[in-house]
């Protein structure tokens, strides 16, 4: 399988300090010199596309915190060959930006977000802001994006009391509500060991209280999630099971962080830097071939049995 799909992040900083992501203050920020700027992100997405990759997710840290946001999409939609420009944010500046960014090019969004109460909100988030973020969903089913995805990790004890309130919000609006095990990324999801919650555990929930799920064909932009539907329902609800499901062989992903350090895997080094090449003053004969180098090591990889190792969720942006 080529690789098709490059994430991008595009800072390190979050608005946000989630209970299972790097902590805030453990971050000591990259000094600004370090991050890719626009024109050098949009030169190496250009040349990645070139390569073979046909969607493009934005994430980070908060990408919706990096200034000028809605320029930075407008420039990656502009690349040719590109058929799809998604985003991943927790939402507290999407009601704001949700038209602007359609506006410019963008074609979906996933918004993360583990619970429907502001107390348990604050607790996991470590800020308010429930409110920013229904708002923000509304604004873009509203700005017409292909799609709207809900990203949703499940915690025993923490909001696993929810499941059946986000699987019912597929009912009446058109969501993709997305169930995702809690992955021990770092020290502290490692720490939330007991709150792990099993895919299958969800699912039993959610048909004991609404229903049998239907399990429909994962469309092209589902990735590892599988799909279904509850009848009668506008929205679909997907699980990602990272920690029950094994989905390597079919990863077709390579990401990019703020500072141009390519990991073919979540779990590889980044032993790649584009950042020293588009410095450097490489042409787009050597930023391709770089790519090609890339892709190859990720061929290799893919054929080892995935090793969890320490990951920056915050940095690299899941
Ligand atoms: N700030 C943006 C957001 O909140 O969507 C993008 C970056 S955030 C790191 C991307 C996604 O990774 C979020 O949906 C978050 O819930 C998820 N994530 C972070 N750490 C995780 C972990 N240990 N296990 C599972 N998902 C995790």
């Amino acid at each position: 399988m080529g690789v098709e799909y490059l994430r991008i992040s595009l800072t390190d900083r979050c608005n946000l300090n989630c209970v299972y992501c790097t902590p805030l203050e453990k971050h000591g920020y990259l000094p600004h010199e370090e991050l890719l700027r626009h024109e050098e992100i949009a030169r190496a997405a250009a040349a990645f596309v070139r390569g073979g990759v046909t969607k493009i997710r934005l994430t980070g840290g908060e990408p919706l915190i990096r200034k000028d946001v809605v320029e930075l999409v407008r420039m990656l939609k502009a690349i040719p060959g590109l058929k799809e420009l998604a985003l991943t944010t927790n939402g507290i500046r999407l009601a704001e930006l949700a038209k602007d960014l359609r506006a410019a090019g963008l074609d979906r969004v996933n918004i993360s977000l583990d619970t429907l109460k502001e107390k348990t909100f604050k607790e996991i988030t470590g800020f308010p802001g429930l409110d920013k973020v229904l708002a923000g969903i509304d604004a873009s089913l509203k700005a017409g994006f292909s799609q709207v995805k809900l990203n949703v990790v499940i915690m025993r004890s923490i909001n696993d009391a929810e499941v059946e309130d986000f699987a019912r919000l597929s009912i009446e609006r058109p969501l993709a509500v997305r169930f995702i095990e809690l992955f021990p990324a770092n020290d502290r999801a490692t720490k939330l060991f007991n709150a792990h919650f099993p895919t299958a555990e969800a699912k039993k929930r959610i048909e004991a209280a609404l229903g049998p799920l239907e399990q429909v064909q994962a469309g092209h932009s589902d990735g590892p999630a599988r799909v279904y539907k509850l009848r009668g329902a506008k929205g679909q609800i997907g699980f990602i099971s990272g920690r029950s499901d094994y989905f390597c062989l079919s990863c077709n992903r390579v990401r990019m962080d703020c500072t141009g350090k390519v990991y073919p895997c979540l779990f590889s080094p980044a032993t790649h830097n584009l950042r020293d090449l588009l410095r450097g003053g490489a042409g787009d004969a050597a930023l391709a071939d770089y790519i090609k180098k890339i892709f190859l090591v990720k061929s290799n990889y893919r054929k080892d049995s995935p090793t969890a190792g320490h990951i920056e969720m915050s940095s690299l942006g899941g």
